[in-house]
């Protein structure tokens, strides 16, 4: 299972499968990208292998500067296309690696509140959480913040907004995340080997931290909100 995401300068769908692939050895059941192209958020997934994701892109291509992209080893829910990373709810898309906790408690509150969940996964819940806390007037970073004191478990995450195209958050807790500097562009990866093709500069998320990339840098936050510095290294001396 991995993560990746990109701020690029060309279409980034094909560069999301590209850096996937180099995530299969850890195994997964399904993928998916999504990208953000004017502001509007759209995705392809698919069960089985990376090939099938690329069979549907060549059907179905998507653009788009900014993306995400996921392989999934299905904890909570069937290996399905409905089940597959990445999750929509109104304008906020998921990718999780790891096990939320306390979903099912999460879930049930939010659906007691009305919300309508459309997969079996336990991932669902942050997109649902970051979408509730959006529409009751918190920014993406507040919403973010305070979804990470919500949710309990394992995570390494990678989310987009829509309308904010030149931003992707990343949170981690337990499953390695790592930020790649690139010129201009900037990434997001399990590992400096899903980020091996763009980059060889690596900063690691600490447990706990969640980070803001755009196109100039990334900002890195610890739980409460606060900057953290984290070093920056070659990836070579990095593993
Ligand atoms: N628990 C999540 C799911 O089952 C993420 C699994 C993973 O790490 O790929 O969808």
């Amino acid at each position: 299972c991995g993560i990746v995401g990109i701020i690029g300068k060309q279409p980034v769908a094909p560069l999301l499968v590209d850096s996937l692939k180099r995530l299969e050895y850890r195994g997964y059941d399904s993928a998916g990208v999504a990208t953000l192209k004017e502001g509007q958020l759209d995705r392809r997934r698919a069960e089985g292998k990376l090939v099938n994701l690329e069979t549907e892109l060549t059907r179905h291509p998507l653009d788009g500067k900014v993306g995400i992209g996921h392989t999934r080893w299905a904890t909570h829910g069937a290996p399905t296309q409905q089940n597959a990373h990445p999750h929509f709810c109104e304008g906020v898309a998921v990718v999780h690696n790891g096990i939320i906790e306390n979903f099912a408690e999460i879930r049930d509150q939010l659906t007691a509140r009305g919300a309508q969940f459309t997969t079996e996964t336990d991932t669902e819940v942050v997109a649902q959480l970051l979408a509730s806390l959006i529409r009751n007037g918190k920014t993406p970073r507040e919403a973010m913040q305070a979804t990470l004191g919500l949710i309990k478990g394992a995570y390494a995450l990678a989310v987009l907004f829509d309308g904010e195209e030149g931003q992707i958050m990343g949170a981690r807790n337990g499953p390695p995340l790592a930020v790649g500097h690139g010129e201009g562009e900037m990434f997001l990866g399990s590992d400096a080997i899903a980020l091996s093709p763009f980059t060889d500069e690596i900063t690691y998320l600490e447990d706990g931290d969640w980070a803001v990339i755009d196109r100039n840098g990334v900002e890195i936050f610890d739980t409460s909100g606060n900057v953290v510095e984290r070093p920056r290294s070659k990836a070579s001396t990095a593993y």
